[in-house]
């Protein structure tokens, strides 16, 4: 089974198929992988010593970056994550970021912004829609209508913990008027907003 994958300089982590999410738009409803990579469904989620272990295969100095990514939302498995991202801090000083819907804390039932704290340089939550009615009908989160504060939430927590802290949005799905509003919803919690390409 694919636990990682490389995309330009990044190697990407693939820690779980589970997802609070069903987005309408999920690159998952589409196919097997990501940018050429091999089929990225997991027979099952790998434990940290398998993650480790498929990773001593790359020589770290060679990539910018680790991106606990997906098939599926990496928080699901926060505490396979945190011990990788702990030993790869260990051997190296490789930048670490997480891709996330920003569900953490509801898929938890606790804060674990604290675990992040050290481990973790970037994070990266997918906002989507500048709003929760808009967000629930896109994403259709299994938390229903409050997905949307609980990752606002989730966000704001990670601000003080972690280096840097990005909500995205992707540019040809949003008015400007939408794009300006995650702006500000962004900068109100101290975090940047990256409005990416459609891929
Ligand atoms: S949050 Fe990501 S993995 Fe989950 S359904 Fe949405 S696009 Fe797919």
């Amino acid at each position: 089974m694919t636990i990682s994958y490389v995309v330009k300089n990044g190697i990407y982590i693939n820690l779980t198929n589970r997802c609070s999410n069903s987005c309408k738009f999920c690159i998952r409803q589409n196919g097997a992988g990501v940018y050429g990579s091999d089929s990225l469904w997991l027979e099952r989620e790998p434990t940290a010593e398998e993650v480790i272990e498929d990773l001593e295969k790359y020589d770290f100095n060679k990539y910018d970056e680790l991106v606990f990514c997906g098939y599926g939302e990496p928080t699901e498995c926060i505490d396979t994550l945190v011990a990788v991202a702990k030993w790869a801090k260990s051997v190296s000083d490789i930048s670490i970021r997480i891709n996330t819907n920003g569900h953490g804390n509801m898929i938890n039932g606790k804060d674990i912004t604290p675990m992040l704290e050290g481990t973790v340089d970037i994070i990266s939550v997918s906002l989507n829609c500048a709003d929760a009615e808009s967000y629930a009908e896109l994403c259709i989160p299994e938390f229903g209508i409050k997905a949307y504060d609980g990752l606002i939430e989730f966000a704001r927590l990670c601000v003080p913990k972690v280096k840097k802290v990005v909500l995205s949005v992707v540019e040809t799905t949003l008015p400007d008027e939408d794009i300006k509003k995650c702006a500000e919803l962004a900068q109100s919690i101290g975090a940047e907003l990256r409005v990416r390409p459609f891929e």
